[in-house]
């Protein structure tokens, strides 16, 4: 059988992986960073069916894991909306997810470099999962930090602030994520101050105390901007796959969903080059077709409502629709399936 090559190793290029070796195809994965470390991320995954995970022969990792069936958002300090999730969404830590996968990726006879940084290749038998690409003029910074102890939090909650939104989420033993996208400017403080900063200049103080009121992990404080959502640009002949193929807004927390499905769209193609009898090429554009047709309606959705959240004319819209309970939860919860 031939070999893959798989450039990143965080959920698409490490499902994909194991996944593929559970179907015996030689597998080398390159991962720039190590394990375990902590991500931005809002870590709440939101739509992926069970289906995907078994396909993928990743189910088992969830079994134990923290179930959020109820969504609450909240302006300031005003609840505005209380919604029931069509699927329950999986709150599990990066930090320990990737480490899982990575784990049983190896177990399964998987070749895994860390630390191991891949230059971009339209290579045959190379599938690129190396994440969003960076986008120079982005106006996004993306902050996140566990804690501790936070003993009111009403299953999943999303604050909506002047300039950007923070969702917080229950992850594995007792501690809540929390991460946020605000506009990029100088809040000031480096570490878990620079979030509180941008949570107060952002009108969310309450939260901030709230939150420094509980335990919060400064080790697990991370930062990320350069953002840039949608479908990534320059992919022509590259299989790409996860963020480096399309990155959906992080309010929706199906991007994880989305890594998933696209390492589950590519398996069966990628294992019939494997076993040579499909072309790279044929695999390549199949894939590349089956993506965009498989995200298209989730990407357009979400394009649209995003603006909503970050504008305070969009804020207010949506804080009207909402309290007169026309806001078509259920509809927007269903496109992300
Ligand atoms: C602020 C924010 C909040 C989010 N919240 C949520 C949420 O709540 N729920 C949700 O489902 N999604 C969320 N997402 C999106 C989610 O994190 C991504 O969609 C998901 O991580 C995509 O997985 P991936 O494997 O494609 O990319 P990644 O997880 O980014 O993995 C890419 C990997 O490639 C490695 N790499 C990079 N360059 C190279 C290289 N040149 N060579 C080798 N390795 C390389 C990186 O180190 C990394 O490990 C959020 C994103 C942001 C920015």
């Amino acid at each position: 059988m031939k070999e893959i090559t798989i450039a990143g190793g965080g959920l698409a290029g490490l499902s994909l992986g194991v996944a593929l070796r559970r179907a015996d195809v030689p597998v080398v994965l390159h991962e720039a960073g190590r394990y375990p470390r902590h991500r931005v991320c809002g870590e709440f995954i939101n739509g992926v069916g069970k289906e995907t995970l078994s396909n993928l022969g990743i189910a088992e990792l969830f079994s134990n894991a923290v179930l959020s069936k109820k969504t609450h958002w909240f302006m300031g300090s005003r609840q505005m909306f209380e919604g029931s999730l069509e699927r329950p969404a999986i709150g599990v830590s990066r930090e320990w997810l990737d480490l899982q996968l990575a784990g049983m990726f190896e177990g399964l006879g998987g070749s895994l470099l860390t630390g191991s940084r891949q230059k971009e290749m339209r290579k045959e038998g190379v599938v690129w999962a190396a994440g969003r690409r960076g986008k120079r003029k982005s106006k996004w910074l993306g902050l996140k930090i566990h804690v501790a102890n936070l003993q009111d939090l009403q299953s999943l909650e999303m604050h909506m602030g002047r300039g950007g939104y923070v969702g917080l989420a229950p992850v594995e033993d007792g501690r809540v994520n929390v991460c946020g996208l605000f506009r990029l400017q100088h809040y000031g403080g480096r570490g878990s101050d620079m979030l509180w900063n941008c949570l107060a200049s952002n009108g969310l103080n309450r939260l901030s105390a709230r939150l420094q009121e509980a335990s919060p992990d400064p080790c697990s404080f991370t930062a990320v901007s350069a953002l840039g959502f949608g479908g990534q640009p320059g992919n022509e002949g590259l299989m790409a796959l996860g963020d480096a193929e399309s990155m959906i807004p992080p309010f929706t927390g199906n991007g994880m969903s989305m890594a998933f499905e696209a390492a589950e769209t590519a398996l069966e193609p990628l294992c019939k080059y494997s076993e040579g009898k499909e072309s790279w090429e044929k695999v390549v554009q199949d894939v590349r077709r089956s993506l965009r047709a498989r995200f298209r309606r989730r990407l357009l959705m979400a394009r649209i409502v995003h603006p909503f959240l970050l504008t305070h004319a969009g804020r207010a819209f949506l804080s009207g629709v909402t309290r007169s309970g026309l806001l078509p939860f259920k509809p927007l919860s269903r496109a992300l399936r």
